[in-house]
């Protein structure tokens, strides 16, 4: 795949949302916008790693928050030319919105990830034979360890293989070798049992729901429900892993981990975005969220013991996966349907009655 538009980039919307007059309106606005994105192909760092989120120390088995933040100085590879001039182009012209997919995965198994890289918010060009350099690093590590130089396939994508790690959390960060842009990713290695809980982001962290009406705009300033900041940091607190699984498409990755940094003042963890996503049909959305939190708890063994969400295909998404009911929580328009747990207003009257109350996780007591 060489050049396309992903349903859900801003142009897509005609088939969705808008109609006549109003359409032409929002295309002109959201080309405005797309266009000053683009201006400078390289002011889109990476987000800061985030050096002081408030995170606990590991206790047993509990999650490493802390093996993958106060990242030790980086040295990137050499800026060489690209190998092509349609590369140079698009690199020159374009924001990039790389990313590199999150993994969850179990001390036994054989890492592989996957970066993919692409320019233009609107455009999603991919980057395609040209080289990437990746590096890892992580808990119980003193620096960055490299893992050798990679070239990007037809779809733009690199896929590299990180053998057997100790449980703990790894980041991978990957370096395009023609204009020194970057994207990181998150490896949990997990052992099994661990208790987790689960957050959807759209909807249910924010005040917005960008995954329904499949318009991104705006995702890395959103605002966030009262409240749902303290919830999420009080089960890092209490030594659970918390996961975030979205809706959204995985080109979206860049601005959710500046959103959780900045707005959020959350540590970067483990996101999951929609790896073939783009549409915003819910039933893709639905079918994408169950399949992965049944791989999660099946072949990983994640131990979801409470989850958060706001739409009626989390509901679904979320039993099926085989998440009690009791312990799935709903806010929003849909809280207490399906004889699911309802969250009324925003997340202090919850926070107060149940998560403060919530014990400890296993791997504390
Ligand atoms: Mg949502």
């Amino acid at each position: 795949m060489t050049l396309h538009r992903h349903s859900g980039t801003p142009l897509m919307k005609y088939n969705y949302l808008v109609h006549g007059v109003k359409a032409t309106v929002l295309a002109l606005a959201l080309n405005a916008a797309s266009a000053s994105a683009s201006a400078s192909a390289l002011d889109a760092p990476n987000p800061d790693p985030n050096p002081s989120p408030s995170v606990p120390e590991t206790v047993g088995t509990c999650p490493d928050y802390k093996g993958a933040l106060n990242l030790p100085d980086f040295q990137g590879p050499e800026r060489k030319r690209f190998r092509s001039w349609q590369s140079r182009y698009w690199s020159g012209a374009h924001s990039p919105y790389h990313m590199v997919h999150d993994e969850v995965v179990n001390p036994e198994d054989d890492i592989t990830i996957v970066g993919k890289f692409d320019y233009s918010r609107t455009w999603h060009k991919d980057l395609e034979q040209e080289y990437v350099h990746a590096y890892v690093y992580g808990t119980g590590m003193s620096g960055w360890d490299y893992l050798g130089k990679f070239k990007t396939n037809d779809d733009g994508k690199i896929s590299v293989l990180l053998g057997k790690k100790p449980a703990g959390e790894y980041i991978v960060r990957m370096v395009v070798e023609g204009d020194l842009s970057q994207a990181d990713g998150f490896v949990s290695v997990v052992p099994k049992g661990q208790e987790t809980v689960l957050f959807d982001i759209d909807g249910t962290l924010t005040l917005n729901d960008f995954e329904q009406v499949g318009d991104y705009i705006g995702t890395s300033t959103a605002q966030t429900w009262g409240y749902a900041k303290e919830t999420v940091q009080a089960y890092i607190d209490k030594g659970y892993r918390v996961i975030y699984v979205t809706g959204r498409p995985y080109w979206n990755a860049r601005d959710t981990r500046e959103w959780f940094t900045k707005v959020v003042d959350l540590p970067q963890w483990h996101l999951r975005t929609n790896n073939d996503g783009g549409s915003p049909l819910s039933y893709e959305t639905e079918t994408y969220k169950r399949e992965y939190l049944t791989y999660l708890q099946q072949e990983k063994g994640l131990k979801i013991i409470r989850a958060y969400g706001n739409a009626s295909t989390d509901i679904t998404s979320y039993a099926d996966s085989g998440i009690p009911k009791n312990e799935t929580w709903i806010i929003g328009e849909n809280a207490g349907e399906q004889g699911i747990q309802a969250i009324h207003g925003d997340y202090s009257g919850h926070f107060f009655d149940v998560v403060e109350k919530t014990q400890e996780a296993a791997c504390r007591r």
